[in-house]
């Protein structure tokens, strides 16, 4: 138990939508999503970042993005995503704890990185969607 929101949302202590988990990583959804199943894949390992982490935590992180994207993309309709990391302050971190953020993206819709703010039962309705198609 710590004071870091992330570690917190794995050890199941804040609530979060999760929509994947194994024994080195964790996937749930952002909860200022800028697209529709925007989800955060996390390394289990408390780093601030991904260069403070270890490498197995970095390429276990990539394999989770690796195997959930296609499900992702299959359950909401997406035709694409877009992967992004904020590494420090200056580049827009807000939470001090490694994750890559998987943004789908859908034909003929802005690509934009504006925060939207869905109620719970709407984000817990696209987990769902997105757990139907990953299998673990
Ligand atoms: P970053 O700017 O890369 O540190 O992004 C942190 C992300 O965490 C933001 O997109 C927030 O919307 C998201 N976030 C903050 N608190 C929570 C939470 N309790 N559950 C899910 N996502 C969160
Ligand atoms: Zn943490």
């Amino acid at each position: 138990m710590n004071d870091c929101l992330f570690c917190n949302i794995i050890a199941g202590t804040v609530p979060a939508q999760k929509v994947y988990e194994d024994d080195t990583t964790y996937a749930f959804l952002d909860i200022g999503p800028v697209s529709k199943g925007h989800t955060l894949i996390v390394p289990k390992e408390h780093a601030v970042n991904l260069t403070e982490g270890s490498e197995a935590a970095a390429t276990a992180m990539m394999k989770t993005v690796y195997k959930i994207a296609p499900g992702i993309v299959k359950a909401l309709g997406a035709s694409g995503y877009n992967l992004g990391m904020n590494h420090g302050t200056d580049a827009g971190q807000l939470v001090f704890h490694t994750h890559v953020h998987l943004m789908p993206r859908y034909a003929g819709e802005p690509r934009t990185f504006v925060k939207s703010h869905p109620a719970q039962e709407e984000l817990a309705t696209i987990a769902e969607q997105i757990r139907k198609e990953i299998f673990f």
